[in-house]
């Protein structure tokens, strides 16, 4: 029976296909794609790992004491029976030969499928043989887990390819972690369906960097969705349709050519020069998460790099930290590929939403957190690691020999912090000329995206060359909101005349400064906010490449003066996006295709 769900919309588009759940919050595993020639092997992966777990069964039921109570080898009797049962074997195998999962992924899979039928049962005895079923899997994938040499990273990289002529893909999942993103990044799932998040949540900046439709926050989508229901995600309404009917199907399949028409459309000013109608050269930078995405920044016309979140490259480590070697590589492969237009790399940003995974946070013994969000993130993570830091910095160093590289900051509060950063610039110098590295001079900039940066920017322009203003996490800041809570989204206001204070004294303070300026939170690459940052004055934003189409388009339509003009009566209004739509309503080109 079809039904809807409804969540917070963080990806525009239509995306229509088979739901995929993973990571159920009771045993949470590694989810990859294996490569056709794998199946057979993961068929036996998955089927020693159920003789050895049969066996372990056995001993334990023949090593039973005399005096055992009987219903202890009458449950291992239950459990040895669950173990062979086709429902689950069969079923298993199926998920691995059919979707191309991992042995982990499939049994998972099928684990969910089979609590679903225990949960609908009417006999409360068969309803609880569901709890010896879960420990039956767990059983299975920690012998699975026992297993040695085999990096899931390797398959997670498998291409559409093997896919190809099979239905589309949609992720449903209680939450994503932003390291879990990243390897989703590389395989087919087209769109995105989270129970918790927010706007600006890294899932829902990773799903918005794919360009796939997402939808986040919706509470319960994955308790009901089942495996495989056929769904359609509309990333504008934020809305997820489960078993549509074939008429709801037509419309949105309808809504999807219209929306590739419209991309092909707007991919056409890949060349453009983004110029207003009154000649103001506007800057649109991408934001990236790994060297392979300048790939796309340069396919949608992106005339550099605005934001390299560098602190991807320390995810999926396990334990291991990226050496100054391999993040040197990362780095100067970004760079290379960008052909001398600017690479505008940040240092690490761990902690709060995008932790580092466990092992390493063990590691490096910074497991007690009382609140991440104000805790010990970012610079302050990379202050109180001075020889990661000072690793990082060589390593970015050693990529501005290869082009032109800037090194941005992440939440900067305090001078003191910029003068610790710089004592460390001049020590890596120091210790790359001593070791005969090539380097060149590069220019410092900081985030402001917490309101103290804001208020106390003068002093703060003194001793950087740039700031890159850092909306997700100043509205977060300044509106005492956790970005990634849907309980608290509807909170999330970038229309918040506080918001517009900040953002508009920043670019305003910084270009009387004669310091560069720019954007890199996700509102610089929202259409809706385009006329408003030009009106402030900002002359250069940094986005998701999928986003600088659309961005580009409004620039094209806008003109500047005339929009500053009106931007007082913005700042000044009791409901300032109001007063901005009619404000800049017919201030810039009619609306129609930009030639
Ligand atoms: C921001 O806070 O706006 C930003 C660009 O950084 P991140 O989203 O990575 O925290
Ligand atoms: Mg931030």
């Amino acid at each position: 029976m079809s039904f809807q769900v409804f969540g917070i919309p963080v990806s525009r588009g239509v995306a229509i296909g088979r739901a995929v759940l993973v990571a159920s919050s009771r045993i949470d595993v590694a989810h990859y794609f294996i490569a056709a020639d794998q199946v057979d092997a993961e068929i036996a992966r998955a089927s020693s790992a159920r003789d050895e777990v049969a066996a372990e069964l056995t001993t334990l039921k023949a090593e039973l004491p005399d005096d055992a109570p009987h219903e202890l080898a009458a449950l291992l009797d239950v459990h040895l029976m669950l173990l062979h049962d086709d429902a689950l074997v069969g079923a298993t195998r199926q998920w691995i030969v059919e979707r191309h999962y991992n042995a982990e992924w499939a049994l998972s899979a099928q684990l969910e499928v089979l609590a679903r039928q225990f949960d609908e049962m009417e006999d409360d005895y068969l309803r609880e043989r569901k709890a010896d079923l879960e420990q039956v899997v767990e059983r299975v994938l920690g012998a699975l887990a026992r297993e040695q040499g085999r990096d899931p990273r390797d398959a997670a990289s498998v291409s559409q390819r093997d896919f190809a002529g099979e239905d589309p893909l949609l992720l449903v999942a209680t939450d994503i972690a932003p390291a879990d993103m990243m390897q989703f990044k590389r395989s087919v799932f087209r769109g995105f369906i989270t129970d918790i998040g927010g706007k600006t949540s890294h899932t829902a900046i990773v799903a918005r960097s794919m360009g796939i439709p997402a939808v986040v926050g919706t509470r319960e989508a994955s308790r009901l969705i089942r495996q495989d229901d056929w769904v359609i995600i509309d990333g504008d309404a934020g809305a997820v349709i489960v078993d549509p009917s074939p008429i709801v199907l037509e419309e949105y399949r309808f809504r999807q050519r219209q929306s590739e028409l419209e991309n092909a459309r707007l991919a056409r000013l890949r060349h453009k020069p983004a110029v207003t109608l009154d000649g103001e050269a506007i800057e649109l930078h991408a934001n990236i998460e790994q060297p392979a995405d300048a790939v796309a920044a340069l396919e949608a016309g992106a005339t550099g790099v605005g934001l390299f979140r560098s602190e991807f490259l320390f995810m999926n480590r396990e334990g291991e930290l990226p050496s100054e070697e391999e993040q040197f590589q990362a780095y100067k492969a970004a760079v290379e590929a960008m052909h001398g237009m600017p690479v505008t790399i940040r240092t690490v940003d761990v902690g709060a939403d995008k932790p580092l995974d466990r092992l390493t946070i063990n590691e490096l013994r910074h497991e007690h957190v009382l609140n991440p969000a104000m805790g010990l993130r970012a610079i302050r993570w990379s202050l109180a690691e001075p020889a990661m830091f000072r690793q990082q910095l060589r390593a970015i160093y050693r990529a501005s020999a290869f082009g032109k590289v800037r090194l941005l900051i992440p939440m900067v509060a305090h001078l003191g912090e910029v003068r610790q950063i710089h004592e460390a610039m001049k020590r890596v110098q120091q210790q790359l000329s001593d070791a005969g590295h090539a380097y060149t001079d590069m220019e410092l900039g900081v985030m402001i995206e917490i309101p103290a940066a804001a208020v106390m920017l003068p002093l703060l322009l003194r001793y950087v060359d740039f700031v890159s203003i850092g909306t997700n996490d100043l509205i977060q800041y300044t509106l005492a909101i956790d970005r990634a809570d849907e309980a608290v989204a509807h909170l999330y206001d970038p229309w918040h005349p506080a918001v517009l204070h900040l953002l508009a004294g920043t670019i305003e303070q910084a270009r009387l400064a004669g310091k560069s300026v720019s954007v890199c939170g996700e509102m610089a690459g929202d259409p809706a906010f385009t006329d408003l940052l030009l009106a402030m004055g900002l002359r250069s934003f940094s986005m998701h490449p999928a986003q600088i189409p659309s961005v580009k388009q409004r620039v094209l339509r806008a003109d500047a003066r005339r929009l500053s003009h009106a931007l007082a009566q913005v700042l000044l209004s009791e409901d300032p996006r109001q007063t901005a739509e009619l404000a800049f309503a017919n201030l810039g080109a009619a609306t129609g295709p930009v030639q």
